[in-house]
């Protein structure tokens, strides 16, 4: 899966951590000087094929942008989503 932060319309690449409880850049985006970034009101994107949330600074809680979450996927995250709760599909 790739991930990113979107911010004064660059890609800045994450890493999520392992506790997948907040990913990391690769050198700080905020003032305060944090590396950590965590999400909030994660939704799916408007054509439904990636994950996106705010992006606050793990720091200051200063928010820094949008993170966007690309999962290694056919059908888009949406459509992932809906096989994998069991609902019937024809194709
Ligand atoms: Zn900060």
């Amino acid at each position: 899966m790739e991930i990113y932060l979107i911010r004064d319309g660059r890609k800045w690449p994450l890493t999520l951590e392992e506790s997948q409880e907040k990913a990391r850049l690769e050198r700080p985006v905020c003032e305060c000087g944090e590396t950590g970034v965590v999400g909030t009101g994660l939704q799916y994107s408007s054509d439904g094929r990636n994950y996106e949330a705010t992006g606050c600074c793990a720091g200051c809680k200063k928010v820094l942008g949008r993170i966007i979450a690309e999962p290694d996927t056919v059908f888009g995250a949406r459509e992932d989503d809906a096989v994998l709760n069991g609902r019937c599909r024809v194709y």
